[in-house]
């Protein structure tokens, strides 16, 4: 008989184990808490306008083992990816502009125009992004299934893994304090994420899979991504339940035997995933039963990445021939919840058409490492929470309005996302947008993803792997049906549409 399958979750990792089951003929079924399959992959629209939460850069996009998993899973067929000749500019008060090009000769020589006094400094970030060959990365498998027929692809990853050994030991803040220059000090721990702890091989891995054109951007957007391997699952004959919270896990005898929706239904099967936020599952839908102290420690110790905050705006304004990315320099910091910033992040989507009506454009504010119990508790007096949402909104459209005069004007639609509207879309602990963050010795890790003493139950997704979006989460999957089928004495077989 058919071993069944029950996922919790349609986001990425929900689809890509659903996915992978159904390839490998077990018979699997979804709850999703939500009306689509997306997670943190989404985007939606507004009065024409489609404002995009998730996808800034696609590891994978053009080619190599990530690709092919995307292939697999139909996300890619057929789909145009582009890829940007500027990752982000940065702007300062008195004229000082450093780019971050996406080509590695040309970031390597404006660098080198900006501040010569760094050139050894400057040379080794782009030889060692380029010493980087990420299309190679063994990652189709799990390491504990690894065996002698994939010692070649081990030894081939051998040189990866010893840049990524000694660089995912410095962080971005502490490569940026080796340039002489002042603005590269200060502007280069903020490339990625405003998280200058972040390993310094969260940025080499941006810098050398832009620069192949592997970390593009999925025309269509973030939501239309993870509809097509929802359609990927559907064609595959699995099963998507919409609007079905899983309240908790059933156990008996320490093995999970299935779900209770929140309308009190209760569903059974022989293996129960969640792909659901981690705490919520370990600490609310199995009531913290099954941990230990390594597991408490992660949450107790363990760096997360920050939510965020999104202004979007709808602009009846072409901005195509705008930088596509930039963060300027205030002359007055402005205030984000209890936080002051002095930089300013913006960026539109004129690169795809799909994203606004023609002539006019999407143009987006975000804002890093947010106080999430600020927003929590803000939101419960929804007044103020919505009077702090304008007020913001206000004071990123009067800094547009300054650099781009008469713009205000132009404004059609405005849509601010806290912390707590990511929280509340998918569950995801304290607003996080990516789960563990890849800080200084930390990159490349997981979790495990089963839970102790509890049988019959696993886990995937962003909280089993550090730092993993949407790759990770799609990988997740695939391993975990290896897993499954390996438990299971099967031959582990993929297909691709
Ligand atoms: C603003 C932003 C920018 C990002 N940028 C990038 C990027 O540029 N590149 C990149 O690779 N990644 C990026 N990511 C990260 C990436 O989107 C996520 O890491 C990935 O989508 C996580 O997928 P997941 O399936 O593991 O988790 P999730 O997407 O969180 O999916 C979990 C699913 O479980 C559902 N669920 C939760 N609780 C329950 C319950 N009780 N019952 C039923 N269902 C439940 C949720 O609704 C959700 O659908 C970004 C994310 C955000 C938010």
């Amino acid at each position: 008989m058919q071993k069944t399958i029950m996922i919790i979750g349609a986001g990425l990792a929900g689809l890509s184990v659903g996915c992978y089951g159904q390839m490998n003929d077990y018979n699997t079924r979804i709850f999703e808490m939500h009306d689509k399959p997306r997670g943190l992959c989404t985007s939606w629209k507004r009065k024409g306008y489609t404002f995009d939460g998730c996808i800034h850069w696609l590891m994978g996009s053009g080619s190599g083992n990530f690709h092919r998993l995307y292939e697999e899973l139909g996300a890619v067929q057929g789909r145009r990816m582009i890829n940007h000749d500027e990752w982000m500019r940065f702007e300062g008060l008195e004229g000082e502009t450093f780019i971050v090009y996406t080509n590695l000769e040309r970031l390597e020589q404006h660098m080198k125009e900006l501040s010569p006094s760094d050139a050894s400094v400057i040379e080794e970030l782009c030889n060692t992004a380029r010493s980087l060959t990420p299309r190679d990365l063994p990652v189709e498998k799990p390491a504990e299934l690894m065996g002698l027929s994939d010692l070649l692809k081990v030894i081939k990853a051998i040189p990866i893994m010893r840049v990524i050994r000694q660089y995912s030991k410095i962080s971005n803040q502490d490569y940026a304090s080796r340039f002489s220059n002042p603005f590269l000090r200060e502007v280069f721990p903020l490339i990625l994420d405003d998280m200058p702890n972040l390993s310094l091989m969260a940025v080499l891995w941006l810098l050398t899979n832009s620069h192949i054109h592997n970390a593009g951007w999925p025309v269509g957007g973030s939501l239309e991504f993870a509809r097509s391997i929802e359609k990927r699952y559907l064609s595959l004959g699995g099963e998507v339940q919409y609007h079905a919270p899983v309240e908790k896990i059933l156990v008996e005898n320490d093995r999970a035997i299935g779900v209770r929706l929140a309308d009190g239904t209760e569903h059974h099967a022989d293996l129960i995933v969640s792909t659901a936020d981690g705490h919520t599952t370990i600490f609310d839908m199995l009531d913290g039963k099954y941990v230990n102290d390594e597991i408490r420690s992660y949450y107790n110790e363990w760096p997360i990445y920050q939510p965020m905050i999104q202004i979007s705006l709808g602009v009846a304004r072409d901005f195509s021939n705008e930088p596509r990315s930039v963060k300027i320099l205030l002359e007055e910091p402005i205030n984000v919840g209890n936080e002051v910033r002095s930089w300013l992040h913006f960026h539109h989507y004129c690169h795809d058409p799909a994203m606004a009506p023609p002539g006019k454009s999407v143009v987006v504010f975000e804002f890093l490492n947010n106080d999430y119990a600020y927003w929590k508790e803000l939101y419960e007096d929804r007044e103020r929470y919505k009077a702090e949402k304008e007020r913001l909104a206000n004071a990123v459209i009067d800094q547009l309005e300054r650099c781009f005069p008469g713009v205000k004007d132009e404004i059609e639609v405005v849509d601010v996302a806290t912390p707590v509207t990511y929280e509340r879309y998918t569950g995801t602990w304290q607003g996080s947008y990516m789960g563990w963050a890849d800080t200084t010795g930390k990159f490349g890790k997981s979790m495990s993803r089963t839970l102790p003493g509890l049988g019959s139950f696993s886990m995937a997704g962003q909280w089993v792997y550090f730092g993993g979006g949407v790759p990770g989460a799609v990988m997740s999957g695939r391993h975990l049906i290896q897993i499954i089928c390996k438990e299971d004495k099967k031959k582990f077989v993929t297909s691709a549409p």
